[in-house]
């Protein structure tokens, strides 16, 4: 049952700030001002407490992407409930939806993946990631390979591992990261950072930067490199169609580990199953979360290439490591439950053919809007990078206020969108359909001409 208290919103406010310490938000400013409480959802839309309905362009937190209101996933969790709530899966022991779950995605999943070591979340993934392929070369025989590269303005989560691993200085400062033997290279951000290069060209400079990276630990020293296929939270970098095929090249010329973190782009988001189908990658460890349940209930994985499975299983006995709820039996079946609706409705096909190409298209179209530089999309996920002028490339300054202006007008007008800088982020659940898209493309512009508006730029 839902909370049935038929409370105000500025009650709901109220309790907020006296008990809530809410993730990433600035906690000084809410407790001076107000919450937004969202009370129900149906499809791509939500409800707050004010009765206002808002599109949701950014499927929750790029995770409801088979929508909202979906009864066979309720289902699916209220049945296991019933018949298992919880077992853990320590010490020899398994459950029938963490195994089916399993089989699943090595079903959807590249053929080198037949394994899964499940976690609760995108974060827990990671760190599990960097425990495991530092596990993997000591049972290799190459014990001095501990060092990790990743890049600057990546995301790989909030714990102590993931944020380390992700490239935010922001959240370095606070909590004294990263941790030893993470290494950050530029970010294949040809907007901001490709200078006079072509895209194709920068995309080949950024993926040098690894192999210097390499070179300046000693190959010998480095267990792996991390990365998004799309950069999510960071602005939806989208890299150069050079770049990830000369990422591929160094990691396997230095036998060097390449982890995907899919957690945003697994489970349909780029028209495939993976961003690394997308973009051609073969990594031999992939992360994955959010849209693995579509968000219902937290859970994530490592999916575990045969090499390093393998490994682990003839060579490494005990693997010192597991979560409480690794496997978690109403998690597991849950996401299996949303695979399968996945298949049912042939979604990935639909985004590939249908609404993607379509959401790219509208997209598109406001790249002519005068604030915007660049509108760039693959599949159901996009930004628009607004400039101060799109002739020379120049941001903003300060850099942030213009998305945060366009990001509040956009809610005001009933759109829900993110803002990382001055960049509009994008990410609708999958099912979101033609007109839904057309909705959520007029609101934006409107958005738009009301921030240029305020800000004097015709
Ligand atoms: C959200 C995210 C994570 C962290 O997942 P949590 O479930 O929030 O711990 C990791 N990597 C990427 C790319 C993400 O977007």
């Amino acid at each position: 049952m839902a909370s049935s208290r038929q409370y105000s919103t500025a009650q709901w406010q109220a309790l907020d700030r006296s008990h809530f310490l809410h993730p990433f938000t600035d906690l000084t400013r809410l407790n001076a001002g107000a919450s937004r409480i969202i009370t129900r959802a149906e499809g791509v839309y939500l409800w707050d407490s004010d009765d206002n309905r808002l599109l949701d362009g950014f499927a929750g937190l790029w995770c409801v992407n088979m929508g909202y209101g979906r009864s066979e996933l309720a289902v699916a969790a209220a049945e296991q409930m019933q018949q298992l709530p919880y077992y853990n899966s320590f010490f020899n022991t398994a459950t029938p939806p963490a195994l089916e779950l399993a089989e699943l995605l090595a079903e959807v999943s590249a053929p080198q993946f037949n394994y899964s070591f499940f976690t609760g979340s995108g974060s827990e993934a990671n760190d599990t990631i960097v425990r495991m392929v530092r596990r993997f070369w000591d049972l290799e025989g190459q014990p001095g390979r501990v060092n990790i590269i990743a890049r600057h303005n990546a995301y790989h989560g909030s714990t102590m591992a993931g944020a380390s691993l992700g490239g935010m200085d922001y959240m370095h400062k606070q909590g004294g990261l990263p941790i030893p033997n993470i290494h950050h290279i530029m970010q294949p951000y040809w907007y901001e950072l490709g200078g006079d290069l072509s895209p194709g060209e920068f995309g080949l400079r950024a993926a040098a930067e690894l192999e210097n990276k390499i070179l300046e630990l000693g190959p010998d020293k480095v267990a792996a490199f991390i990365g998004e296929p799309i950069q999510g939270a960071g602005g939806v970098i989208i890299p150069p169609a050079s770049y990830w095929p000369a990422v591929q090249a160094i990691c396997k010329k230095y036998d060097v580990l390449l982890v995907a973190d899919e957690v945003i782009c697994g489970f349909g988001r780029t028209g495939r199953w993976f961003g690394s189908d997308t973009f051609g990658i073969e990594p031999d460890l992939m992360a994955v979360a959010k849209g693995m349940s579509s968000g219902y209930l937290p859970i994530g994985a490592v999916l575990v290439s045969d090499r390093v499975a393998h490994s682990l299983i003839k060579k490494g006995g005990e693997f010192a490591h597991g979560y409480t709820y690794s496997g978690h039996p109403v998690c597991a079946a849950v996401a299996a439950a949303n695979i399968r609706l996945m298949h049912r409705e042939g979604i990935i096909d639909r985004v590939a053919n249908d609404t993607g190409p379509y959401f790219q298209q509208r997209l598109a179209e406001l790249g002519e809007h005068p604030l915007v530089g660049e509108a760039r999309s693959v599949g159901m996920i996009g930004a628009l990078e607004l400039v101060a002028d799109k002739s020379r490339r120049s941001f903003f300054q300060p850099r942030g206020d213009m998305g945060s202006l366009c990001r509040d007008y956009a809610l005001a007008n009933g759109l829900i969108l993110r803002a990382t800088r001055d960049t509009m982020l994008f990410s609708p659940s999958l099912v979101m359909d033609k007109p839904q898209i057309d909705e959520m493309i007029s609101l934006t512009r409107l958005s738009l001409d009301q921030a240029a508006a305020t800000k004097g730029i015709a």
